[in-house]
C-alpha cells in the first residue's frame, strides 16, 4: 500500500494514520503555517514510514508532534523525526526517561512469539524523549486552527495529555478513550479516570478521536465514563472505603479486574500520592 492511501479523513481536515501490527492511530492536522502530528507509532521503522506518508502532504509546512503518553506504541517511532518539537506532557517525558527501556524490553518481550519481526523492531527502537515539556497546558497556533494541549491528570495514565482542537469541535484523546477494545488498565488510575473524561466531555467535544479505533461521539466518550465508574466504584467497595458492587455489574473481562483493583490502592486519597513506574535506576535515558 503506498503511503497515501494510508491516510484516512478523521474529521474535517484531521488524518488518521493506523499503525500496524499494534493498530494505534497517529493523527495529521495541517493549518496554514504548521502540520501537527499526533503520536509516532511503534518503531523507528513505523515512525519512517509515517514520516513519508505525513511529508507527501506537507507542503512546505513545517511540522510538530505531540506524543499524547509515554506508551511505546505512541512515541517509539518519536526517532524518525529528530529535528521536529515533540511537546509531551512533562511527566511522560518523565517517565519515558525513568522506565522507557524496561517498557521497551517488556512490550518486545510479549511480542516475541507471536510475531518475532516486530518484536526485534521494538527491542531495538531508539528512545528519543520529547523537548517540548508541557506543564499544564499550552497552545500552538497552526496558522487558522488553534490546538490546546491540556494535561488532563490521572486516568490511562498519570500523564495523559489530550489535543483539542476548538475550532473544530475535535479533541484527540490518545488512550483516554479506546474505540478499538476496552480501556487499558495497567497503568490506570481507575478512580479518577471518569472524572478525566468528565473534563474532556466539558469541553463540548463533536468528534473524539480515541488512541485505537474508529473516531467517536461525545455519547461514546459518555458510556464509556459510566463503564469506568461502575469499575472504580467496585473498586472502591472491594477496597472497603464503598458499598459492595456485585463483580457481575461492573462491564470488563474479569482478567481486567485484578489488575484494576492493584492500581485503584495507588489512587486512594490515603495512597502514595504518584505511583512509579517499574524503571531501575540503571536503566534511567540522560
Ligand atoms: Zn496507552
Amino acid at each position: 500500500m503506498s503511503p497515501s492511501q494510508r491516510w484516512q479523513a478523521a474529521g474535517d481536515g484531521i488524518l488518521r494514520w493506523v499503525g500496524s501490527p499494534v493498530d494505534v492511530n497517529c493523527i495529521l492536522v495541517r493549518g496554514d503555517r504548521l502540520a501537527l502530528l499526533v503520536d509516532t507509532g511503534s518503531t523507528r521503522e513505523e515512525g519512517m514510514e509515517l514520516r513519508r506518508a505525513v511529508e507527501a502532504g506537507l507542503g512546505g509546512r513545517e511540522l510538530v508532534l505531540v506524543n499524547t503518553h509515554a506508551h511505546y506504541d505512541h512515541c517509539f517511532g518519536n526517532s524518525a523525526f529528530p529535528e521536529a518539537r515533540i511537546y509531551a506532557s512533562e511527566g511522560c517525558v518523565a517517565t519515558l526517561q525513568r522506565s522507557g527501556i524496561s517498557q521497551r524490553r517488556e512490550a518486545a518481550e510479549a511480542f516475541r512469539e507471536q510475531n518475532p519481526e516486530f518484536a526485534a523492531l521494538l527491542g531495538a527502537a531508539p528512545i528519543v524523549l520529547p523537548n517540548r515539556p508541557v506543564h499544564g497546558e499550552a497552545r500552538l497556533d497552526l496558522g487558522g486552527i488553534e490546538v490546546q494541549l491540556l494535561v488532563v491528570g490521572r486516568g490511562h495514565t498519570d500523564h495523559d495529555m489530550v489535543v483539542v482542537l476548538p475550532d473544530l469541535g475535535v479533541v484527540l484523546a490518545g488512550d483516554l478513550v479506546e474505540e478499538s477494545g476496552p480501556p487499558a488498565l495497567e497503568d490506570a488510575y481507575p478512580l479518577s479516570w471518569p472524572r478525566v473524561l468528565d473534563r474532556m466531555l466539558a469541553l463540548g467535544p463533536k468528534l473524539v478521536v480515541p488512541g485505537h479505533g474508529q473516531p467517536v461521539g461525545p455519547e461514546f466518550v459518555a458510556r464509556q465514563r459510566e463503564q469506568l465508574d461502575q469499575l472504580a466504584n467496585w473498586c472502591l467497595g472491594e477496597l472497603g472505603v464503598g458499598p459492595q458492587v456485585s463483580q457481575h455489574r461492573v462491564p470488563f473481562p474479569s482478567a481486567s479486574l485484578g489488575i484494576a483493583l492493584d492500581r485503584a490502592k495507588l489512587d486512594l486519597p490515603l495512597g502514595p500520592s504518584s505511583a512509579t513506574a517499574d524503571g531501575t535506576p540503571e536503566d534511567s535515558l540522560p
